[in-house]
C-alpha cells in the first residue's frame, strides 16, 4: 500500500540505522535499526533479565553486562528500557487478535508505555523477536508509545516534557517496515501539533494565534498559506461565519493552506475543519458544567492542521488544500439574535434559531468556497453535534457521505490508521425539519437525530460535490482526569491522503500517458 510515498529519511547514521527526526512539539525519534547484531543484542539483555528471576544473579549479572555492551555497541547509545514484544505475555496478545494484529501492537505498546512514563526513560528498544510484525504494527506501536509520554506544558509554570526521546525498533528485514516508520514519524507530528492547538485554553489559542501557527507550515516543501481576515471574508460574502464572529472581540481569520505535492492539473483533495476557539454558545449560551471543555471546539481545525504538518512532511504526490474558518461564539451586544437571518456566501438565507449551532454557519461558508477550487473530494472535520456522543459515543467518528465509495475509503483508512469511523445515514426525511418560514432554511431541526440533521444541513453547501463530514464530538477529546485532545482524526485523515496518492499514481499507471485526468480522483 502507499506505493506513492517517499519515505522522509533526514539522516543515515553510520550504523545504517535511520533516523527519522520530528519536528512536532514532543521531538520523540523514531529510529529503525537494520543489524541483526542489534536485535542479536537485545535478545542478550532480555535473556540476561529472565535469567536474573530464573537462575543465580551473577550470571544474571554477566548476561546483563554482555547485553549492554551489545546494544551500546551496536546502538551508539546506552539502552535504558528493553520492551519486547517477542515475550510469552505479548504474542498472546497478538495471536488474540491475529487480524488485528497491529491493534495487538499498540494495545501491548499502551501498556508497555504506561509504565514507562513513571520510569523517566529516554530511550526505548523495541524488540519485535525474529519475526516481522503485521503490516502497520510498528507504526501502531510508535504511536502508542507516543500517545502515553504525551505531555502538555505550554500553560505549566513547572511543565515537565516528555522523558522518552528515542524509540528504537529492532527487528529483522527492518527495510519492510523504513515506509511505516516514515509515516509513523509524519503522523506523530501531526498528531502533536493538533494536540498542543486543541489542548491550549481559548486565551492562548485565538484565531489569529491559529492562525499564526498554519503560516509556520509554510515553510515545507510544496506547502502555501494564505490567511485571510475580515475585510477580506466580508468580500467573499460569507455572511453566516461572519454572523458567528460577530459577537465576539476577536477577529475571525480563514485559513486556506495549499499543498501541491501533484501535478499542475489534478484536482485537489479539500480539507475543511470548523475552529471555533471557544463556544460559549452565544445568546443561546450553554450551561456552566464542562464549558471549559468548548476550547476543544476548534477540534476539527486543529486536526486538519495537524494532518497538513504531516502531509508536508510526508510529501505524497497528491494536491490538497485545507481551508480553517476560525473564530469565538460569543454572547455580546453585538452577537447575532435567536431568529435572525443571515445569507450566507453560497446566497441561500438561514434563519438563526439556535445560536449555539454556529460550527455549520462557519462550515457552510467554507463549503462554498472550497467547491470553487473544484476539489476532486470534500471532508469537513468538526465537533459538531453533541447528538453524535450520544450515537457513538468516544470510539467512533461520526461519517456522513453520499457516496458508498467515499465512506468505503474513509472507513478503510481509518481501520488501518486505528483512528476508526462509522457510517450514519443521510436519508432526505432527517433534512425535513430545518424548514423555516422566514429563511431558505434553519439551522436546526431539532433534538431527534441531530447529527444527521447537522449533516443534512451542510450537504445543502456541497452541490455535486465528492463530500464527507466527520463529526468527531465524540472522539476529539477526553474529558476527566485525563482530560485532553486526542489528536483524532489526524491518523485517518493523513491515511486517506496517502491511500489516494497510491490511487491516483495507480489509475495514472493503469491509464497511459494521461495521468492529469482530474475525475481518477472520483
Ligand atoms: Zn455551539
Amino acid at each position: 500500500m502507499n506505493e506513492g510515498v517517499t519515505p522522509h529519511v533526514r539522516s543515515v547514521s553510520r550504523q545504517a540505522s535511520f533516523r527519522y527526526a520530528l519536528r512536532g512539539v514532543g521531538q520523540l525519534v523514531l529510529t529503525q535499526t537494520n543489524a541483526r547484531i542489534h536485535a542479536f543484542a537485545a535478545a542478550g539483555v532480555i535473556m540476561a533479565a529472565w535469567w536474573l528471576r530464573v537462575s543465580t544473579v551473577e550470571w544474571g549479572v554477566l548476561f546483563l553486562a554482555i547485553g549492554l555492551v551489545l546494544c551500546a555497541e551496536g546502538l551508539n547509545t546506552a539502552i535504558e528500557f528493553v520492551v519486547d514484544l517477542a515475550s510469552p505475555q505479548w504474542h498472546a496478545l497478538a495471536r488474540d487478535a491475529k487480524d488485528v494484529a497491529a491493534g495487538a501492537v499498540l494495545l501491548a505498546s499502551l501498556a508497555a508505555a504506561a509504565t514507562l512514563r513513571a520510569a523517566h526513560v529516554k530511550k526505548v528498544l523495541l524488540f519485535t523477536g525474529f519475526v516481522n510484525t503485521a503490516p502497520g504494527g510498528i507504526r501502531a506501536a510508535a504511536l502508542a508509545f507516543a500517545e502515553a509520554t504525551y505531555a502538555y506544558t505550554t500553560t505549566l509554570s513547572k511543565g515537565k516534557p516528555r522523558s522518552l526521546k528515542h524509540l528504537v525498533v529492532a527487528q529483522p528485514g527492518a527495510a519492510a517496515i523504513e515506509t511505516e516508520l516514515a509515516q509513523a514519524s509524519g503522523v506523530l507530528s501531526g498528531i502533536e501539533l493538533a494536540k498542543e492547538w486543541a489542548n491550549r485554553p481559548a486565551n492562548h489559542a485565538t484565531p489569529s494565534m491559529l492562525a499564526d501557527a498554519a503560516q509556520k507550515l509554510d515553510k515545507l516543501k510544496h506547502m502555501r498559506v494564505d490567511v485571510l481576515g475580515p475585510k477580506e471574508v466580508a468580500e467573499l460574502g460569507m455572511g453566516a461565519f461572519m454572523a458567528v464572529a460577530q459577537g465576539s472581540h476577536e477577529p475571525l481569520r480563514f485559513i486556506v493552506i495549499r499543498y501541491n505535492g501533484g501535478s499542475k492539473h489534478q484536482a485537489p483533495v479539500a480539507l475543511v475543519g470548523k475552529g471555533i476557539t471557544f463556544d460559549t454558545g452565544g445568546i443561546s449560551i450553554k450551561p456552566a458544567p464542562e464549558m471549559d471543555e468548548m476550547k476543544f471546539d476548534m477540534g476539527g481545525a486543529a486536526s486538519v492542521l495537524g494532518a497538513m504538518q504531516a502531509i508536508g512532511e510526508l510529501q505524497p504526490p497528491v494536491n490538497v488544500v485545507a481551508v480553517i474558518p476560525s473564530c469565538e461564539n460569543m454572547p455580546d451586544g453585538r452577537a447575532i439574535k435567536p431568529g435572525d437571518v443571515v445569507t450566507s456566501m453560497s446566497g441561500q438565507t438561514i434563519e438563526i434559531l439556535n445560536t449555539d449551532a454556529e460550527g455549520r454557519l462557519i462550515l457552510c461558508d467554507a463549503l462554498t468556497y472550497v467547491a470553487k477550487l473544484k476539489p476532486s473530494v470534500v471532508i469537513d472535520v468538526a465537533t459538531l453535534t453533541g447528538a453524535c456522543v450520544i450515537a457513538l459515543g468516544h470510539v467512533r467518528t461520526g461519517l456522513f457521505s453520499a457516496s458508498a465509495q467515499l465512506a468505503e475509503q474513509l472507513m478503510s483508512a481509518g481501520d488501518s490508521a486505528q483512528d476508526p469511523c462509522w457510517r450514519m445515514p443521510l436519508d432526505d426525511e432527517y433534512g425535513e425539519g430545518l424548514k423555516s418560514n422566514f429563511a431558505d432554511m434553519a439551522n436546526v431541526a431539532g433534538r431527534p437525530g441531530g447529527a444527521v440533521s447537522a449533516a443534512k444541513f451542510l450537504q445543502k453547501f456541497v452541490g455535486e460535490l465528492n463530500w464527507a463530514h466527520l463529526d468527531i464530538a465524540g472522539t476529539a477529546w477526553k474529558s476527566g482526569a485525563g482530560k485532553g485532545s486526542t489528536g483524532r482524526p489526524v491518523g485517518l485523515l493523513v491515511q486517506f491522503v496517502l491511500d489516494e496518492a497510491a490511487r491516483l499514481s495507480a489509475s495514472a499507471k493503469s491509464g497511459g500517458k494521461a495521468p492529469k485526468a482530474a475525475s481518477a480522483a472520483k
